[in-house]
This record gives C-alpha cells, sequence and structure tokens, in this order.
C-alpha cells in the first residue's frame, strides 16, 4: 500500500453522520438501514448509480459498518464465469454480509442470469458435467445484501434493476460540502487548511470527492515547498491555476471539449463518436465522465441529434454567443 492509499483508507468515512453530503440519500437509507437492524434481516439490494469519484465504494462500506456486518469486494469485469461468481458467493459470504461489486454494468453476461436467483431465492444453481448427463444442483446461500455501483445505470438490464429493492442516485456535491470534508481531512492529518482555501479548491473540483482530495495533496505540495506554514488562498489560487484548472474547475481536457465542439463544429449538434474521434479521446469516457460535468454545469446538452453547446458555455470561454440552438 502506497502512503496515499494508506492515507485514504483511514480518512475514509466509516459511519453515515460522517458521510458527507448526499442529504436525501443519507435520509433515506439511514431509515432502510435502521429497518433492517430492527428487524435482524439483511438490507435489501442496493444500488448505487452516478459518476466515479462520488462516494459509491465508500457508502458500501458504510453500510456494512452500519450493519456491523463484512463487505466482500469485487467487480464486473472479474466476474466474467458463472464459475467466478459461485467462487465469491460460496466461499466467503456469510449470513447479513455485505458483497459490493463496482462496475456491477460490465458482470458477464452468462455469470449475470446465475446472479438473478443468488440476489431473489438465495440459491445458486451449479450445473455439474456436461451434455445429456449434465445436471443442476441447488446451493443454498447466505442472506446477503448486494451493493451494485455503476456509472452508466442505462446499461443495467431491465432484470437485473429489477432485483435491487434500493436505487439511488450520488449527486455532484457542493463547494461547501467539499471544503467541509478537506477540512476534516485536514484537521485529522494535522497541517493548516484555510477555510476560504477549502471552498476554492471546492469550486474547482468539479464536484467530485476523489478530485478534490487529490487537488488537496497538490496544493499542500506547492504550500509545503513554498515553505509556507498554512495552506492560504493565495496559494490555493495560484496552485490550481498552475494545474490548469479555470474558475469553474475545468481542466484543459474539458476546454478543448467545449472549443472543438464550438469551433469545428458550430456549436453543434454533433454525434458523439465525431467529437470523441475529433479530441483523441473514447467516447465512453467521454460520455461517463466529462459530459455530465458539462451538463451539470449547464455548458452542453445531449440531444437526438447530438450534442450542442449552450451560451453558457460562450460566455464561458469568453466567446461572443454563438450556435446555441436553445435545445
Ligand atoms: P466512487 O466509488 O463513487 O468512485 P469512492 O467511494 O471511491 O467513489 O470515493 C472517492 C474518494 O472520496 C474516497 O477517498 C472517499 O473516501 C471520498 N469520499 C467520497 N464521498 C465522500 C463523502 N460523502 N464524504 C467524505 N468522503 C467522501
Amino acid at each position: 500500500m502506497t502512503g496515499t492509499e494508506s492515507n485514504d483508507a483511514a480518512l475514509r468515512p466509516r459511519s453515515l453522520t460522517e458521510y458527507v453530503g448526499q442529504a436525501k440519500l443519507k435520509d433515506k437509507l439511514g431509515v432502510y438501514l435502521q429497518a433492517a437492524r430492527g428487524r435482524g434481516e439483511a438490507l435489501d439490494h442496493t444500488l448505487l448509480f452516478g459518476p466515479p469519484g462520488l462516494g459509491k465504494t465508500t457508502l458500501a462500506h458504510i453500510i456494512a459498518y452500519e450493519l456491523g456486518v463484512n463487505i466482500r469486494v469485487t467487480s464486473g469485469p472479474a466476474i466474467e464465469k458463472p464459475g467466478d461468481l459461485a467462487a465469491i458467493l460460496t466461499n466467503s459470504l456469510e449470513e447479513g454480509d455485505v458483497l459490493f461489486i463496482d462496475e456491477i454494468h460490465r458482470l458477464g453476461r452468462v455469470a449475470e442470469e446465475h446472479l438473478y436467483p443468488a440476489m431473489e431465492d438465495f440459491k445458486l444453481d451449479i450445473v455439474l458435467g456436461q451434455g445429456p448427463a449434465a445436471r443442476t444442483i441447488e446451493l443454498p446461500l447466505p442472506r446477503f445484501t448486494l451493493v451494485g455501483a455503476t456509472t452508466r445505470p442505462g446499461l443495467i438490464t431491465a432484470p437485473m434493476r429489477s432485483r435491487f429493492g434500493i436505487i439511488e442516485h450520488l449527486e455532484y456535491y457542493t463547494a461547501e460540502e467539499i471544503a467541509q470534508n478537506l477540512l476534516r481531512d485536514a484537521r485529522l492529518l494535522g497541517f493548516d487548511l484555510d477555510e476560504a482555501a477549502a471552498l476554492e479548491i471546492g469550486g474547482r473540483s468539479r464536484g467530485t470527492m476523489r478530485i478534490a482530495k487529490r487537488l488537496l495533496r497538490r496544493v499542500r505540495d506547492f504550500t509545503e515547498v513554498a515553505g509556507e506554514p498554512c495552506i492560504s488562498l493565495e496559494r490555493a489560487h495560484d496552485a490550481l491555476d498552475k494545474l490548469g484548472l479555470d474558475s469553474a474547475g475545468l481542466d484543459d481536457r474539458d476546454k478543448k471539449y467545449l472549443e472543438t465542439l464550438i469551433h469545428r463544429f458550430a456549436g453543434g449538434p454533433v454525434g458523439l463518436d465525431t467529437l470523441a474521434t475529433a479530441i483523441s479521446e473514447d467516447a465512453l469516457t467521454l460520455e461517463d465522465v466529462y459530459e455530465p460535468f458539462l451538463i451539470q454545469l449547464g455548458f452542453i446538452k445531449r440531444t437526438p441529434r447530438g450534442r450542442v453547446a449552450t451560451a453558457h458555455a460562450y460566455d464561458h470561454l469568453g466567446l461572443p454567443p454563438g450556435n446555441d440552438l436553445g435545445f
């Protein structure tokens, strides 16, 4: 484990009260957890979706902590064949445990079908042998809670989705919420961080905790190398500028996206694949990582005819209003 990773693990909120923001989600989850605990039952299967770095994995750990059970962590791409699933479900799970599957939209097709009876009836059908001599045996499983996380809820199949009792969306964080968490991190790690500096970093983190934490580490580097005892607003400003982040938290690649959309395609509409090729990025990355935040800021819109830059985007880049078709 690297220093950064061990720091991160130590800073990870353990309980729901330590988890910043996501107020509506926390309220509901708090009730479901209390009810499950009261009945002495496993929590219903839970699907968490939202852009990367918003705290889905953290929440899965918190669910286990709040229920006083163990958590097993795996991911969709690691479960390709039914045998992979069987190994996880039969080897390590105990009654009430949480099984966390990250990127659950990437589960192998056949493995996914085997997961259905496991989720619904807590049993696993295992096929022994091949051909006409093959027979199926039914293996009982402990009642567990599956927590699935995905950045692509649209790729979750309908039968999979219908087996989750709790389906929740994580929102981008406000600058204030991020600042609150960064101040807590600084306190735990024992260094001085100005509130104004925390807010500045919060405002340039694309509403994403993971990005905020990374930016804080970089700003701290600049502060320490400058021989300053405390991370000030000025130092944060300066460091974030050096990192190429503008006032809205857009980085060079976001800006390239917007500039290409505006200059090469007259503000759109342009298809995702064409745009991706023009900026040498993978279409999935654009869709999962870049666009959700640009949409959240109101800089682009997804329309049936393609991507369109809005008047806000022109304004942000200091360009005269362009081809905003008002979709
Ligand atoms: P995801 O699984 O959605 O990609 P993670 O759960 O890995 O995101 O979170 C990324 C980082 O941000 C982790 O270091 C985590 O501890 C921190 N984090 C995320 N959400 C919160 C929150 N609400 N409060 C405090 N820390 C958070």
